[in-house]
């Protein structure tokens, strides 16, 4: 849902005014939040899923399908209903108005009950928001709608031709993209190259600037973006070192999750070479000025398209994780450019209140940036009487992992964020991505697993991530010695292993493919699998047999999706139109190529 707003915004000239004032008051309520609950302890490892859906209109008249502006109605009916105090389930706001996003009611534990009970719960979460639309409209859990940004595409039944304003849903979503150019000065866009099918001809756009770009589709607005859905899953852990150790083990794994749930093969009706949405939400959102942006530019290594990475000094707010902060964590990780944004006051100040190095630095990275959005209640309240100003920084930056300090002493512990993965097509799918990653969670937690590469490979990981097919095709940076069948028995072994680590050797870590990471590689050196370890921790958290196999077809998903036989959303997409008889196999999808696409991602969650 995103940052708390109260009151009218001020403009981005004063926001930016005020911007070392919230900075240091934000500082000031993280160090009062962080002696308060520095020693909290939860005993439950609970936790939760979010999907966003987007909400569709499917004519069978004109054979269109189109996206609706009404999560605002859905929303205020679903407020007013009775039903929303008994149904275990919460609607919540996005940035676009075409998508409702949706958590189970409470969180869940790790009870075969719970974990059974995920599927269900996210299609009752469907079934509710269907409830308020008319017959022909629909609820998916879609990560992007393939013609949106085409024309025509966004608001049936609204009008035709709405701008980001009438997209964006509350004022807060209007006016944090409107700070961004504000602060930027300049266009973003977002190039991806077409895909090449037979017949497609040469192909050619125009980047703001005037520029022509050939063979690449040019994304540049808002709209285009903000509706991009996904699956996360949040973690509470017992206590800050757990939850510090969890937040570092699940970095390098982040991309990897993201291309085994990879979504989005089109964009404003044309196919790309490209299967997800992770960057485009992030180039939304992307507030850098351009002297914040000069690039130091390198070849990736081992790419299929070998084109160049290009490392920007300072990252993006929506980003892969720079900061690894365990106590535990091995020496020599760190990233050859600087970390930036970095204040030192900042860093100082949070240094001198009592945090480490490690804490202190992924910290004051995060409030070194300017606040995206304020307004006079905020400046009317520069004290620690709360952590408003602290939460409104954290959360207009978006890492792939997010660690998440206990806000309240009543609301949630210490909890990890995991926020790559793309939203699945069916409830069964989304199920299996987020029991597999909370039974993974929990087998990090418990073995004390070590998955720890350097943190620049995490990068390249997230550029193989990108490309099509990566799944089958690619391969991502991986710690194949992370586990071992005697150090994981023994948690404490490991501890102590990993105190002796000092970096890590070459040959820790190797570039595998998705299957040999979730299904094991060959030989007795070889890494067993994430599937085996996960089955493993339910073994060894003593779950009967039987309830083991109630599991299994979530297990084998995840296992068939690594190996290929079960496809990405992406590839059954991209198959799916190019096997459609109104495709000219020419790279463009058509509105009733899109309208059958919809319509039979309707029919799968029907069954
Ligand atoms: P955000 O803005 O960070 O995305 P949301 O409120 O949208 O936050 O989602 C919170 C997520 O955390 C949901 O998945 C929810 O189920 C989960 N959650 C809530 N309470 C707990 C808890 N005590 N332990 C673990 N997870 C929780
Ligand atoms: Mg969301
Ligand atoms: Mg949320
Ligand atoms: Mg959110
Ligand atoms: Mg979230």
């Amino acid at each position: 849902m995103g940052l708390p707003v109260k009151g009218t915004s001020i403009g981005w000239a004063e926001t930016e005014n005020a911007a070392p004032e919230i900075r240091r008051w934000a500082t000031e309520q993280l160090l009062c939040l962080w002696r308060r609950q520095r020693h909290r302890t939860d005993s439950v490892a609970s936790w939760g899923d979010e999907i966003e859906y987007s909400l569709f209109n499917l004519d069978p008249r004109t054979e269109r399908a189109t996206l609706l502006l009404d999560q605002e109605k859905v929303i205020r009916q679903w407020q007013e209903s009775p039903a929303s105090k008994e149904e275990p389930v919460i609607l919540q706001w996005e940035w676009a108005n075409y998508v409702v996003e949706t958590t189970p009611a409470k969180p869940y534990t790790g009870s075969i009950e719970d974990l059974l009970n995920v599927q269900k719960n996210m299609k009752r979460r469907r079934e509710i928001v269907n409830g308020f639309l008319m017959p022909n409209q629909h609820t998916l859990s879609l990560s992007f709608f393939p013609r949106a940004g085409a024309d025509g595409q966004w608001t049936t039944p609204h009008g035709q031709n709405e701008t980001y304003h009438s997209v964006c849903s509350l004022p807060r979503y209007r006016i944090v993209p409107e700070n961004i150019i504000g602060r930027r000065e300049t266009s973003k866009e977002t190039c991806y190259p077409i895909y090449q099918d037979t017949q497609t001809p040469p192909f050619y756009d125009i980047l703001p600037s005037g520029e022509e770009v050939r063979n690449h589709l040019c994304l540049d607005d808002l709209e285009i973006g903000i509706g991009c859905c996904s699956l996360q899953t949040t973690f509470q852990t017992s206590n800050e070192s757990e939850a510090r150790w969890l937040h570092d083990q699940l970095i390098p794994l982040a991309p990897i999750f993201l291309a085994m749930t990879a979504a989005v093969p089109i964009w404003k009706g044309y196919l790309v070479d490209t299967d997800v949405r992770w960057q485009r939400f992030g180039d939304v959102l992307d507030d850098r000025r351009p002297e914040e942006m000069a690039t130091i530019v390198g070849l990736l290594p081992f790419t299929r398209l070998a084109r160049d990475l290009t490392r920007e000094c300072q990252p993006p707010r929506w980003t892969w994780n720079r900061t690894y902060i365990s106590e535990e964590k091995p020496s020599g990780l760190e990233s050859t450019s600087p970390l930036q944004p970095m204040n030192p006051a900042i860093k100082q100040r949070l240094l001198d209140g009592g945090m480490d190095e490690s804490l202190a630095t992924h910290f004051a990275s995060i409030l070194s940036r300017d606040p995206l959005i304020l307004t006079q209640d905020d400046m009317d309240n520069l004290n620690t009487s709360n952590t408003k100003l602290f939460q409104l920084l954290q959360s207009c930056v978006w890492h792939a992992v997010r660690f998440k300090l206990p806000i309240t002493d009543a609301g949630p512990g210490w909890c990890i964020e995991f926020r790559t993965m793309e939203s699945q097509l069916t409830d069964e799918a989304n199920a299996a991505f987020a029991i597999f990653s909370y039974l993974l969670s929990r087998a990090i937690v418990t073995m004390h697993l070590n998955f720890y590469i350097p943190i620049d490979k995490v990068g390249e990981s997230m550029e193989f991530a990108k490309e099509r097919d990566a799944v089958r095709r690619g391969r991502m940076w991986f710690r194949r010695t992370g586990w071992s069948g005697s150090t994981a028995i023994s948690g404490s072994m490991c501890r102590e292993h990993t105190h002796r680590m000092n970096g890590v050797a070459k040959g820790e870590y190797a570039f595998m493919t998705a299957d040999e990471i979730f299904n094991g590689e060959s030989g007795p050196d070889g890494f067993p699998g994430l599937v085996a370890i996960v089955r493993l921790y339910l073994e060894q958290s003593k779950m009967p047999e039987a309830e083991q196999a109630k599991l299994e077809s979530y297990l084998e998903l995840v296992s068939k999706r690594a190996s290929g036989e079960n496809p990405t959303p992406a590839t059954w997409m991209r198959e799916f139109v190019r096997s459609h008889e109104d495709y000219r196999q020419d790279s463009y999808v058509s509105e009733r190529v899109c309208y059958d696409l919809m319509r039979e991602i309707v029919r799968m969650n029907e069954e």
